[in-house]
């Protein structure tokens, strides 16, 4: 499943020390992230964002299709 690839890859992405708190208010363990310009933030934010029209996602309980989640090259192996 392409999908739960993406998420594997997101939830290992969201483990990274520079994405473990909210880029927003700096609330730990964010857990949406905008993926127009590839931020994690909080449920708070992630209302915050919507609002401003910017696409965000759950990372938890939303489909990524494979052009939304951008791999960095070597960074992240979930297999
Ligand atoms: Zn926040």
């Amino acid at each position: 499943m392409t999908n739960e690839r993406n998420k594997k890859i997101l939830l290992e992405l969201v483990k990274q020390p520079e994405n473990s708190r909210c880029a927003d208010c700096g609330a730990p363990e964010p857990d949406w992230a905008s993926y127009k310009i590839g931020v994690f933030v909080c449920l708070n934010c992630s209302g915050i964002h919507r609002s401003l029209s910017s696409r965000v996602k759950s990372i938890r309980l939303d489909n990524w299709e494979d052009d939304l989640v951008e791999r960095p090259e070597g960074s992240v192996d979930p297999s």
